[in-house]
């Protein structure tokens, strides 16, 4: 289904760029791409989590709504992920509440702190095929400076009502089965999907409730109508709608592509072995939850459905730097799991995560009646799930701006001007720590 994509250092390499999540997937639902002049209540650009779940609202509220993308669903960053299904953001929910204040800080948090379990009852309702495991995620600590980090998170989660606990070095190692880490926080809550899967089912539910969906449909104009409203122009047709949500987030490209000025792209990388055999399957994460590190160059591991185990870590997989980041995770994987240091591996991608300066979302309004939320900073399932019905809610009218727990800016987000510095440095950043060897890393 996925189609080649323009040469782009930080996109993954090859026909298709989600990797393991396109050759594992369900069919996406069969979409075509707009022709002709199509009305709607409401137009979405970009079929990720946030344009899929804003469709599906809406739609379920009754409301028409068109979707253009301008590839194949899920070629963002929705079908790239680790899959890790998390509540809040990476900020810790101190740090995010003093950033954004008494009234946002707290609401933001309460609304994604409850991220997970929407995102889990979407798939049930839905009943959605994407290998969704409630089983929890696991935080780990490889270093002292981490499990005081990881103890800090903890505290601050628990003042909040959240069940989550700190694990010591030897239930780490039993609940992980990895060798390494001195503590981990667990947070019930989370889990994992098979997150190509996930934009897929999320775009068939869409559709189910009425939705149309366009692929290979790039917005190239949004412009605003005479008489209200807004016009989507695609190469082969237009979209006329009353309201308009932009999520094209990190991968905007063309009309969309407003929203990439204000973040940075942090690349990241995935590899899969192959699936393991039952004897080494059972040693590896056998509660079923997902796992990453404090690192600053962290590693996330996880399993698949098929017992492959999924590593990743910052990096892109580009001409030059690809060998580095295939020699490291020959590394990490035999120093996580000595058992599994000669099993193969069998896919890897890469994609874009995009990040803010002060690692918080952005909400804006494009005009009348148009809005965006965007910059997820590498956490954008739940997220993405959760902003795509409160957008949805505003396009609607069921809501107005102050119903989004973050602070509204009037036209496009303002650019980070360090932006073209920061995803060079970060790329070559983690290409020389892996070529290094670092421990840890
Ligand atoms: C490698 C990687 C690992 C990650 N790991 C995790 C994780 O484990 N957990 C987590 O929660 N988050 C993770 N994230 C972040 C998460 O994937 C994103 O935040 C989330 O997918 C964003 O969803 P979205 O719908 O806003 O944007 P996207 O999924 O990027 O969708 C945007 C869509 O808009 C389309 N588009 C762009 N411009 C146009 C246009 N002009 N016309 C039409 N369509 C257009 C694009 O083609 C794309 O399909 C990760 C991201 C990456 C890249």
């Amino acid at each position: 289904m996925h189609r080649p994509e323009a040469p782009d250092a930080t996109q993954g390499a090859g026909p298709d760029g989600c990797g393991l999540w396109a050759a594992t997937a369900p069919p996406a639902p069969p979409c075509a791409a707009l022709s002709g002049e199509v009305t709607a209540d409401i137009a979405i650009v970009g079929a990720g989590y946030t344009g899929l779940a804003a469709a599906l609202h809406a739609a379920a509220a009754g409301a028409t709504v068109a979707v253009v993308e301008a590839g194949a669903i899920g070629q963002g960053g929705s079908g790239r992920n680790v899959g890790l299904v998390n509540a809040g953001l990476w900020l810790t929910p101190d740090t995010l509440e003093a950033r954004l204040g008494p009234d946002h800080g707290p609401r933001l948090l309460a609304a994604l702190a409850d991220g997970p379990a929407q995102v889990w009852e979407i798939v049930r309702h839905h009943a959605i095929d994407c290998a969704a495991r409630p089983a929890g995620t696991l935080h780990c600590a490889p270093d002292a400076g981490g499990a005081t980090a990881l103890r800090e998170r903890h505290a601050q989660w628990r003042r909040r009502g959240a069940a989550v606990a700190l694990l010591d070095a030897d239930a780490t190692a039993q609940r992980t089965g990895a060798r390494g880490f001195r503590a981990a926080l667990f947070d019930p809550r989370a889990g994992t999907i098979q997150p190509l899967a996930y934009a897929r089912g999320l775009a068939r539910a869409a559709c189910a409730a009425g939705a149309q969906v366009f692929t290979d449909s790039p917005a190239t104009a949004i412009s605003p109508e005479t008489g209200g409203g807004w016009r989507v122009t695609t190469p082969g047709g237009s979209l006329r709608a009353r309201a308009l949500i932009l999520a094209g987030n990190t991968y905007g490209s063309a009309a969309a592509a407003g929203l990439r000025a204000h973040q940075s792209v942090l690349p990241y990388f995935n590899i899969a072995t192959a699936p393991l055999p039952d004897r080494l399957r059972a040693q590896v994460l056998p509660g079923g939850e997902g796992a990453w590190d404090t690192a600053k160059i962290l590693t996330s591991f996880r399993m698949d459905a098929a017992g492959r185990l999924v590593l990743g870590s910052v990096g892109a997989l580009g001409a030059v730097d690809a060998a580095a980041h295939r020699a490291w995770a020959r590394r990490r994987l035999a120093q996580l799991y000595p058992a599994l240091a000669d099993q193969p591996f069998e896919a890897e991608w890469f994609g874009r995560i995009g990040t803010t300066p002060d690692a918080l979302p952005r909400f804006c309004a494009h005009g009348p009646s148009a809005w965006s939320i965007s910059g997820f900073n590498g956490r954008g399932i739940a997220p993405g799930t959760v902003f795509g019905a409160m957008l949805a809610r505003l396009a609607l009218g069921e809501t107005g701006p102050e119903a989004i727990p973050l602070p509204l800016h009037d036209g496009p987000p303002p650019a980070d001007p360090l932006r073209h510095l920061r995803a060079p440095f970060w790329r070559a950043g983690a290409a020389l720590w892996h070529l290094a060897g670092a421990r840890g890393g």
